[in-house]
């Protein structure tokens, strides 16, 4: 039987060691859990189908919406609580140009979007009111689904106990070095450890520009405001205007997410990212609560964003047959994850290609861009 090591057991990770599993492939995952980068444990994340001002469907975008779909169903039944589905509002703001380029973008694509099974209402303004009483007045939303509220730290616990079970090896150390030798690839971690795999897959998150300094991207950190204890008003939402957003929920309201180079992210205050957040609640929730007079939380993460099109870099590193890379899932892991570790399953599996929308060679041929970090051994 082939067997793969996966370096990094954050989304890309798990996503990929659930679809070789599927397909029989032995599996061990390598992760350093105390990463303070690390996005996925992030506690609310939206999965849902359109960013910014845009309703129209780009290249590959629906393939991977409905691999999330398939795949975020089937990790529901393993942790109910983790992923919620709810509708994903888009209130059209008064006198503001994001919020009219919405609404434009919708009266172009939604024919379009409902003969391929996706549907966007329009909501008028009082009916917006009585479903979200907390929200600033507004000229109604756009509303859509399926989306989910997801906790993708807790919804991977539950994943990783079920791959667990299945025969999936997971070693809590760092890896430091791969290496190739006649038959596969040796790794060895800063515990001492050295184990042998026919093929690697690095899923290293915020760490990848550590592995490939050429590589044309960066990493981001972000904040994400939680308030616990909350009283419910009204049905559960997700929310997203404004540059921001929020999700509502029994008990719990959380507002996010910022976006800073890491070194500046590094050094910011709780007290900073709690009142750059709570500003951006009050945009859509006029009465959200001062921080300091709720129990709150700041949780901070970082995801590696590639900065030609901010889409996954999947496949195989030049020169290097045995190893593979599956990253840059910036800030829409939940979007491109699933089906990312799909097409890259398959490419291991079967050979079969990387669609070009998110295969390593759109970020150009030049093979200096693959080169391994000095501190990382080159193959
Ligand atoms: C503030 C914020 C808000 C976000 N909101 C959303 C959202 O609403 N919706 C959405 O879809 N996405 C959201 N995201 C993005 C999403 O969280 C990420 O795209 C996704 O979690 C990235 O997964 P990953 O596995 O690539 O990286 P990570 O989660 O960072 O996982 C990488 C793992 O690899 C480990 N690792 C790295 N190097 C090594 C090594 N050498 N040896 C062993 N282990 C190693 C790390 O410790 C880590 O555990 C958000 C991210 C942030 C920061």
């Amino acid at each position: 039987m082939m067997d793969v090591a996966i370096v990094g057991g954050g989304l890309a990770g798990m996503a990929l060691a659930w679809e070789l599993n599927a397909r029989g492939v032995s599996v061990t995952v390598f992760d350093e859990p105390r990463d303070v980068r690390r996005a996925s444990a992030v506690p609310v994340a939206m999965a849902h189908l359109f960013a910014g001002r845009s309703f129209k469907p780009s290249d590959k975008l629906l393939d991977s919406f409905w691999t999330t779909k398939e795949v975020l169903e089937r990790w529901r039944a393993l942790a109910p609580q983790s992923v919620r589905p709810q509708p994903m509002w888009r209130p059209l703001l008064k006198d503001d140009r994001s919020s009219a380029q919405l609404l434009e973008s919708w009266e172009r694509e939604r024919a379009g979007l409902e003969a391929v099974g996706v549907v966007v209402e329009r909501v008028g303004p009082e009916q917006t009111q009585q479903a979200l009483p907390w929200l600033v007045p507004s000229l109604g939303a756009l509303r859509y689904g399926p989306a989910w509220s997801v906790s993708v730290d807790a919804l991977l616990d539950a994943v990783r106990a079920e791959l667990m079970t299945q025969g999936t090896n997971f070693i809590s150390e760092r890896v430091d070095g791969i290496e190739a030798t006649g038959k596969g690839v040796t790794i060895s971690t800063t515990a001492g450890r050295r184990t042998q795999a026919a093929r690697v897959a690095l899923c290293p998150g915020a760490a990848l520009g550590d592995w490939f300094p050429n590589l044309q991207g960066a990493a981001f950190g972000g904040e994400l405001l939680v308030l616990e204890d909350q009283p419910q008003q009204g049905p559960t939402a997700l929310v997203s205007a404004a540059g921001g957003y929020v999700s509502i929920e029994p008990g719990v309201w959380a507002c996010g997410a910022t976006r800073w180079p890491v070194e500046q992210w590094s050094q910011r205050t709780d007290a900073q990212a709690a009142q750059d957040l709570t500003a951006r609640a009050r945009r859509l929730i006029p009465s959200w609560p001062h921080h300091d007079k709720a129990k709150a939380r700041i949780w901070r993460g970082a995801r590696w964003l590639f900065m030609g099109d901010r889409l996954p870099v999947v496949g195989q590193i030049p020169h290097s047959p045995r190893v593979y890379v599956l990253g840059a899932l910036g800030s829409r892991g939940l979007l491109w994850g699933p089906w990312s570790a799909r097409c890259l399953a398959a490419l291991i599996c079967d050979n079969t290609p990387i669609p070009q929308r998110i295969s390593l060679e759109r970020s150009g041929k030049t093979p200096t861009r693959w080169l391994f970090g000095a501190a990382l051994m080159a193959l």
